[in-house]
């Protein structure tokens, strides 16, 4: 059967090492897993009642519409329900945009060390991916990449930007100023859609950060995707929300599958947006994590991206393979982005204070081990 070549080159998808794998490779039973930017808090005892409550359902479809969840989410997010859709984790809602408004051959553009979804779901779509190269301080270079669609939107028919605002793995943002900048040239344009990836807007702390969400009020071709993944510990739920304009709430409501959202992930969803002690608390370990992080790598002289996420991307100054290695045999999973470009540099998810002190110790004995190569 004929492939085409899109499809032919792509590669599965490789998530954080698994516990379980790294027990059965390394032989060791105690294993700390922060790689995957999940909540360490876990999920919270109101989210378990919803979800046994939501058991006895199961013989059910889930309700299509996802009615009660986009309601709560009105009002807990302040924000038009008509003006929102509900996917299966937002990488189903990445690929509803790429499938909507790209045909095969045409574009996306997003920056150097973007979130790997984007080129991921084009790759799916016969869709190429242009980028433009990070600002200094590993940034998405906003003026770049409006500098690209005046020069290149057309031969290269872009027809959407994604914007991961935190971006992953970089933990770095863009300022409102920026984005308020950018938007002033391309907000309204009628070629093209832009995208604003939120997935961690409730870790910032940057005061010049803002959320696009109130520049959907002004323009009528701006996305912003949120994820109930990170803070609200929802990862293994798939639960993503769009907000969008009408006309893309509408297309996405025709092309995706009708079920998307399951009934454990809509119940679950519905408990833990107005969660506010837990997402709190999720905060305050986040921040606390963060910071002590940033004291460790000081003083082992190993550089560090600031980050507004859940995580942070520092440099080992180390052939990052070694490096990974080293630590899985002491039991700890951080996550490897060599498949971002990145080959001396490693990205650590916030956990739990004794599983942040346990990565740290691995860590120092690590950089003994290994030899720098920078
Ligand atoms: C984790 C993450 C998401 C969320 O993905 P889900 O499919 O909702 O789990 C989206 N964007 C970025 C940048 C992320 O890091």
């Amino acid at each position: 059967m004929k492939v085409s070549q899109e499809i032919l080159n792509m590669t599965p998808y490789k998530p954080g090492k698994p516990i379980s794998e790294t027990q059965r490779e390394y032989g060791i039973q105690d294993v700390i897993k922060l790689a995957s930017n999940e909540n360490p808090l876990g999920i919270s005892q109101k989210v378990k009642d919803a979800l046994l409550k939501s058991f006895d359902e199961t013989h059910r479809y889930p309700d299509a519409s996802c009615y009660e969840l986009i309601q709560k989410l009105a009002r807990v997010w302040n924000f038009p329900a008509e003006q929102m859709a509900v996917g299966n984790g937002s990488d189903e809602l990445i690929d509803l945009l790429v499938r909507i408004y790209c045909e095969p051959g045409e574009s996306i553009l997003t920056s150097d060390a973007g979130f790997v979804a984007y080129s991921v779901r084009a790759a799916a779509s016969r869709v190429k991916v242009q980028r433009t190269p990070l600002a200094p301080g590993y940034r998405f270079d906003l003026k770049a990449m409006a500098e690209f669609l005046r020069q290149r939107r057309v031969e290269t028919k872009t027809r959407i930007v994604f914007i991961a605002n935190p971006n992953n793995p970089t933990g770095t943002y863009n300022t409102a100023s920026e984005v308020d900048e950018f938007l002033k040239e391309f907000g309204n344009h009628e070629e093209l859609l832009i995208v604003f990836d939120e997935a961690y807007t409730e870790f910032v702390r940057a005061k010049d950060y803002k959320s696009a969400q109130d520049s959907l009020k002004k323009y009528n071709n701006v996305v912003v995707l949120k994820t109930l993944s990170k803070i609200y510990g929802l990862a293994g739920l798939r639960v993503g929300v769009m907000m969008a304009p009408l006309q893309t709430v509408d297309l996405a409501n025709r092309v995706r599958t009708p079920f998307n959202v399951n009934q454990f992930a809509q119940a679950a969803a519905i408990a833990a947006v107005d969660d506010f002690d837990f997402i709190r608390r999720t905060c305050e370990v986040t921040w606390q994590g963060l910071d002590y992080f940033y004291s460790e790598l000081k003083a082992m002289g190993l550089p560090y991206i600031e980050s507004q996420g859940n995580f942070v991307m520092f440099d080992t100054l180390r052939d990052v393979g070694q490096v990974n290695e080293a630590l899985l045999r002491r039991g700890v999973i951080m996550r490897p982005i060599q498949n971002y470009g990145f080959k001396t540099e490693i990205r650590l998810s916030v956990g739990l204070a004794h599983e942040n002190q346990r990565a740290m110790q691995a860590l120092r004995e690590v950089i003994k081990e290994v030899k720098p190569i920078k």
